[in-house]
């Protein structure tokens, strides 16, 4: 299982299948992107291998912005439906998570009795609850890391706001995250591996932290959204 996320000035489909080809040794029983252009986010997922997404993504799509997962089932059988990504009510927000949330049953209990999930996955409850979150705080920012400060577990998690196309947010805790750096893009990836194409130099991102993410920037922050420093560093890796 693994995840990724582009920002930059390429096409990201073709971006995002090839890093997601390129984790398919963590091992995965379905996959899914998101490509966010003008005409919203579109989502494409499948259960198997990431062949039958390849198939299955529209030819026409295009887009400069993205995420994508692997997954590795662990609440909710392995279907297309569970697949990720996972989307918010509104569809505003859409989300790719590998860990498992340890407290999403009492979270949505407590804070989304009224809201119909559409999988039988923790993860849903995460993009459900930012949601939720966006609509008593000033931003999306604030809302994804209140809804973290609530969670348990492990995760690492790529988020975009159909409402803010032009950010990528990522968090991680006791899963793998990396954030990747260049000058016309920018990138999430659970294994350096995944991104090589696009940079050779990334920023550890460490448990309890944020990315956000633009073509421009890669700011990493605390939960209480105090900007962090990060010395990127270059992978050594035979790509
Ligand atoms: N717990 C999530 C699910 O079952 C994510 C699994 C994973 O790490 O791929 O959908």
């Amino acid at each position: 299982c693994g995840i990724v996320g582009y920002i930059g000035t390429e096409n990201t489909k073709e971006i995002l299948l090839k890093g997601l080809e390129k984790l398919e040794y963590r091992g995965y029983d379905s996959a899914g992107v998101a490509i966010v252009n003008d005409a919203g986010v579109q989502v494409f997922k499948e259960k198997g291998r990431i062949a039958s997404l390849r198939d299955a993504v529209d030819p026409a799509v295009d887009g400069t912005v993205g995420i994508g997962h692997t997954r590795w089932a662990t609440h909710g059988a392995p279907s297309q439906l569970n697949a990720h990504p996972h989307q918010s009510a509104t569809k505003r927000y859409t989300l790719v998570h590998n860990g498992v949330i340890e407290n999403y049953q009492q979270l949505q209990r407590e804070l989304l009795s009224d809201v119909e999930l559409v999988s039988s996955t923790d993860t849903e409850v995460v993009v459900q609850l930012v949601e939720r979150f966006a609509k008593e705080t000033a931003t999306t920012e604030e809302a994804f890391r209140q809804v973290l400060k609530k969670l348990e577990g492990s995760y690492a998690i790529a988020l975009v706001d159909n409402a803010d196309p032009e950010t990528v947010y990522a968090a991680k805790n006791k899963s793998p995250l990396l954030i990747g750096v260049s000058d016309d893009a920018n990138v999430v990836a659970s294994d350096a591996l995944a991104m090589l194409n696009v940079t050779d130099t990334f920023l550890e991102l460490m448990d309890g932290e944020i990315a956000v993410v633009t073509r421009e920037a890669a700011t990493i922050k605390n939960l209480d959204g105090e900007a962090l420093e990060r010395e990127p560093y270059v992978a050594e890796v035979d790509a």
